[in-house]
């Protein structure tokens, strides 16, 4: 997959994109990452790339002028337009996956105020927030989305299953995660992880999972308890019991 994203700070996106998964992943050509800097493409003289927003208001906002520019020197044709802002569509896993089956994604990131809504509009972007709170740029919602993006896309992830179990991937919470020492500082990793009975330690991760969901996150237990594909004989015992309790 290929990925742009356009910034005032382009210097931010390199600690990020070099380490760990997302950095082998570009290692890899799985990820081709391009950083534009926005400023560059300033025709003004002092590389000007805000102005005083027409009608009043506080702050400044981000001038179409090396925006549109440099939109047209990448080019948009064939590339998913999308612009992190407070004011779009939440982002959730669905929307990942589905940005995940794109060849090429553009991320215009926003500074100041925000940016001159003409860009927006002439390009089509579709705006996308990562939560209901402000952030003072696009450049951590881009940097989000593109890791977020990144782990579902084929060969990224050392064990390709580690999305079937995962927190909201599955439809519940991940069940608790426990590692050795077995005992550590009078705590105890529960029994059944240790027994090396495979139906049991599946049977007690799908129960956890439940607990935690009905606990944290009542929204996606309903969902569940909705949309829940399968279940083997067991494992609806298990949450026969549970809507018993
Ligand atoms: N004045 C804008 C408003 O009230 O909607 C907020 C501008 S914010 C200070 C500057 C930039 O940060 C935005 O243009 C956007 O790119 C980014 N940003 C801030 N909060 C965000 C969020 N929750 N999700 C995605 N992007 C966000």
């Amino acid at each position: 997959m290929r990925i742009q994203a356009l910034t005032l700070f382009p210097a931010m996106f390199a600690p990020v994109l070099n380490e760990s998964i997302l950095g082998r992943a570009v290692e890899q050509g799985v990820l081709d990452i391009e950083i534009v800097d926005i400023r560059s493409f300033s025709t003004d003289r002092h590389r000007k790339t805000d102005d005083y927003p027409f009608g009043g208001g506080a702050g400044m906002v981000l001038m179409p002028q090396p925006v549109f520019d440099a939109l047209e020197r990448l080019g948009t044709e064939g590339k998913r337009l999308v612009c992190p802002s407070p004011q779009g569509r939440m982002l959730d896993q669905q929307l990942v996956c589905e940005l995940a089956r794109e060849d090429a994604l553009l991320l215009l990131c926003g500074r100041y105020e925000g940016i001159d809504r003409r860009v927006l509009d002439r390009f089509r972007f579709e705006e996308i927030s990562v939560g209901d709170y402000i952030l003072t740029g696009g450049e951590l919602p881009a940097m989000v989305l593109i890791d977020a993006v990144a782990r579902m896309l084929p060969g990224v992830l050392g064990n390709p299953r580690a999305h079937d179990e995962e927190s909201i991937c599955s439809g519940l919470l991940e069940y608790p995660q426990y590692t050795r020492p077995a005992h550590f500082r009078g705590a105890d990793v529960p029994e059944v992880l240790l027994s090396g009975d495979h139906k049991r330690i599946r049977l007690w991760k799908f129960e956890e999972s439940l607990r935690l969901t009905r606990e944290r996150r009542p929204d996606l237990f309903a969902r569940f308890l909705e949309e829940h594909g399968e279940l083997d004989k067991d494992e609806r015992k298990i949450l026969e019991r549970l809507l018993a309790e």
